[in-house]
């Protein structure tokens, strides 16, 4: 039988839009020792825009942007839609692409005019054996000082633009991050986005703890890591890439507005997609803890 104070505290737990499907994890909430946050959407908007490029010697802006926006044509990634946007805004039309290809964690390839194409980020360059040329440096420097998500368009492979997005940091996330430290809970960042832009993002959020450049299918090693050191772990997310993390974690949360492969993975669901309520969930618990004692 379900015990009486957790049966109410679950039903008064889905009252402030927490979802708990499995009772075992509002009982263990309380003893959570550290909580990671996955960042894109999650700690951040995760609505990206385009505000700043750079292009290579000889090569057209307005061009860039459209042969960029032609590989992500086909992607559902906030990146693919701000580069999509930042070409509409242009009055551009992108050229015809085909065979696409989404590179889990790392960006984006398609064919155009008979040209392989990328789209992506660090994780990509690294698999293309490719580095950040001279000329681009000090623009992927300066925009991962800001925060900014860098991504780049390598054609035919030569890397001939970047593009800097900015992505804001929730208003909820400062309190939520606070508010943990002060119930002894230590805070996590997990992100498969640069170094430098998760660092800048945990300075400002005072959290301590950052895994940057992860893969997808990496990221549940992240969890893991703390685990073995002992530690009763909670994991917060909302993307596809997230799933397996959630299910490692101890306890698996989910931001309501999450993909439907997240929200399956998880023991709580935060249909209010705050994240807030992560404070919420770990005091009543607390709540109910004491009340059963
Ligand atoms: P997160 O952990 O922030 O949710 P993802 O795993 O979705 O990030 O992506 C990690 C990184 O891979 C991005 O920061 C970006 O560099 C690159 N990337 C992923 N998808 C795309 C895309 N469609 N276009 C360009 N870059 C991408
Ligand atoms: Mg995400």
């Amino acid at each position: 039988a379900i015990p009486l104070v957790v049966a109410i505290n679950t039903s008064l737990a889905a009252r402030n839009g927490i979802l708990v499907r499995d009772r075992i994890a509002m009982e263990d909430a309380r003893n959570l020792d550290a909580i990671i946050f996955d960042k894109t959407g999650t700690l951040t908007e995760g609505e990206h825009g385009v505000v700043d490029m750079a292009t290579g010697d000889g090569v057209d802006e307005d061009d860039a942007l459209a042969l960029a926006a032609a590989v992500e044509s086909d992607s559902e990634h906030m990146i693919a839609r701000a580069i999509r946007e930042a070409a509409d805004e242009r009055g551009l039309s992108a050229s015809d692409a085909s065979d696409f290809e989404a590179i889990k964690g790392k960006g984006v390839r398609a064919s155009v005019d008979g040209n392989e194409v990328y789209v992506g980020g660090p994780n990509l360059l690294t698999q293309l054996d490719s580095e950040i040329p001279d000329n681009f440096q000090q623009f992927a420097d300066e925009a991962g000082e800001d925060a900014q998500t860098v991504v780049y368009l390598i054609r035919d492979g030569e890397l001939i633009a970047a593009f800097a997005m900015a992505d804001v940091i929730r208003e909820e996330s400062f309190r939520v991050v606070d508010a943990l430290k002060d119930l002894g809970i230590e805070v996590a960042m997990l992100t498969g986005d640069s170094q430098d832009v998760a660092e800048a993002v945990a300075d400002e959020l005072g959290i301590d703890t950052v895994f940057a450049e992860v893969l997808p299918e990496d990221k549940d090693k992240k969890v893991q890591e703390l685990q073995d050191q002992g530690k009763l772990v909670g994991m917060v997310g909302d993307g596809v890439n997230d799933a397996p993390a959630l299910t490692r974690a101890d306890i698996g949360i989910a931001i309501g507005s999450g993909t439907d492969v997240a929200v399956q993975s998880a023991d709580v669901i935060l249909v209010q997609n705050n994240p807030m309520d992560v404070v919420r969930l770990v005091k009543l618990s607390k709540a109910s803890y004491r009340k059963m004692q």
